[in-house]
């Protein structure tokens, strides 16, 4: 038959359907097609009666010899950590591959010619669920490299999968104390040759944030809901990803969203304080060796998995309700196992697995035994993802004694004092 990959053909298959579209893969038996509205479709070699290619006209390369770069607009440094935001289809391989040449991401995305100077660098190509401390260390060092640039950013876009997009929010918010610069991770849940995509809308919201405003600091930047109204600016600290597919996945936790941005004309509405200090910035790194585990309270644990935190540096233990682990008899090895942990140097924290509300070990004697014995997040309302990466952080940069201070501390807007969600509970000291 008369195609190859890459090519836009007129199928006509032998039941009497046509297909218009671009062949992006040709198997043993099948041939794979995307059609106009940018879903795929398989068929069998067999079905097709006949194949035409369709003319196509020639790409003109910038032919109005408009400067794709102009310097002279505000800068935007855009890096790379991967995921499927800023990528493209690859007629010959079939799947995405990114997208991290500065032309590259303006011939996806030509509005942003009018818009920003962008200078970009390929940081990594992973997949989210493969990062490691030694890629945030990477990523500080890119961000740092950025802002010694002899031209300022004005802003720096961080693309990345969404999966763990939210733990490098919140190891980044510790990592870089006093951000000079709005600092947004932009991630997508569906690609940009789909006719869904969020890519365009995410990246494009985020560009106008940074423009328009003065805030500085660690931000995600995502939909807010399901349609295309609006993004939504959250604070790296507390936003977490809440649905497997959804374009709004990631929602902030107990807190508000700092800002929305209108996908009609790309205007702010503050939804809380905008963060803006002038301090200077400071740098720092994880220990790519630190071994911190995180526990899942379930019912009938055993030994053989909580074991584990003995051969750890940290933990976070993700307890029920208030923050409790079964400590009866029958549990009793439970207890055992934290005493002998914590005498060994093991630092632990408790965080809740309802994600919203707040820790009280002082409620249930469950919770008592858990403080005296020195685990660590008593009234703490951070997420488990933001307690691992401040422990990380933490473990990372400080002494014992300090890391046992600043745990508790609200050191990046992780913890807040009250929250918007907080019901009462009777505390009994
Ligand atoms: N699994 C991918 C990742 O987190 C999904 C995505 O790109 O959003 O990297």
């Amino acid at each position: 038959m008369n195609y190859k990959t890459g090519q836009l053909v007129q199928l006509s298959l032998k039941d009497g359907r046509e297909y218009e579209g671009r062949v992006i893969s040709i198997k043993e038996e099948r041939i794979i097609i995307k059609l106009k509205n940018g879903y795929n479709v398989g068929i069998f070699k067999k079905n097709v009666r006949d194949a035409k290619p369709i003319k196509e006209k020639p790409v003109v390369k910038n032919e109005n010899k408009k400067p794709l770069l102009n310097k002279k607009l505000p800068k935007l440094t855009i890096l790379h950590m991967g995921g499927t935001i800023a990528s493209k289809v690859d007629y010959e391989l079939g799947g995405v591959s990114p997208l991290f040449e500065p032309e590259e991401i303006i011939s996806l995305f030509p509005e942003l010619s009018t818009l920003v100077y962008i200078e970009s660098k390929l940081v990594s190509r992973m997949l989210s669920e493969n990062l490691r401390f030694s890629d945030l260390n990477k990523l500080v060092s890119a961000i740092k490299d950025a802002l010694n640039a002899e031209k300022k950013p004005k802003g720096i876009i961080i693309t990345h999968g969404t999966d763990m997009l939210h733990y490098t929010a919140a190891a980044l918010s510790f990592l870089i104390e006093n951000p000079p610069l709005p600092i947004i991770l932009v991630g997508s849940q569906r690609s940009s040759d789909r006719p869904s995509s969020d890519s365009k809308s995410n990246l494009m919201a985020a560009v106008h944030f940074i423009l328009k405003s003065e805030s500085k600091g660690v931000f995600i930047c995502i939909h807010e809901s399901s349609s295309d109204n609006s993004c939504l600016i959250l604070r790296g600290t507390n936003a977490r990803k809440m649905h497997s597919s959804r374009r709004d996945a990631f929602k902030p936790i107990n807190t508000e969203a700092l800002a929305r941005i209108s996908l009609k004309d790309y205007s702010i509405e503050w939804l809380s304080k905008e963060e803006n200090q002038n301090k200077a910035p400071k740098f720092y790194t994880m220990n790519p060796n630190l071994k911190i585990g995180m526990f899942y309270v379930h019912p009938s644990m055993c030994k053989e998995e909580l074991g584990g935190i003995l051969k750890m540096d940290g933990a976070i233990i993700i307890g029920t309700g208030l923050g409790h682990i079964g400590l009866n008899d029958e549990n009793e090895f439970i207890l055992k196992l934290i005493k002998e942990a914590i005498s060994k140097g093991v630092i632990i924290a408790i965080t809740p697995q309802t994600l919203f509300g707040r820790i009280s070990l002082n409620v249930y004697s469950t919770g008592r035994k858990l403080k005296e014995l020195g685990v660590l997040g008593h009234e703490s309302n951070m997420l488990p993802e933001t307690a691992f990466m401040k422990l990380a952080f933490l473990m990372s940069n400080f002494k014992k004694e300090e890391i046992y201070e600043l745990y508790n501390k609200n050191l990046r807007g992780e913890l807040s004092m009250k929250s918007p969600y907080e019901d009462d509970y009777i505390d009994a000291d």
